[in-house]
């Protein structure tokens, strides 16, 4: 929950620097589908996926 607050709040600093809908490691544009599906998303589809690589989300 807290790390979903952060991602949204992360994505609302964006809007406001002016760069929500590019990613937020390689400043490529974000696909807007990946924008409409997950609205407070800071990556772009490679870096999210390199990102879950190398922090896997933790087991319940
Ligand atoms: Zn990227």
């Amino acid at each position: 929950m807290e790390e979903g607050l952060a991602r949204t709040e992360r994505a609302l600093a964006k809007l406001d620097e002016g760069t929500y809908g590019c990613c937020d490691t390689c400043g490529a544009p974000i696909a807007p589908a990946r924008l409409q599906a997950m609205p407070d998303g800071v990556l772009c589809l490679a870096c999210a996926d390199s990102q879950r690589r190398a922090a896997p989300p933790r087991r319940r």
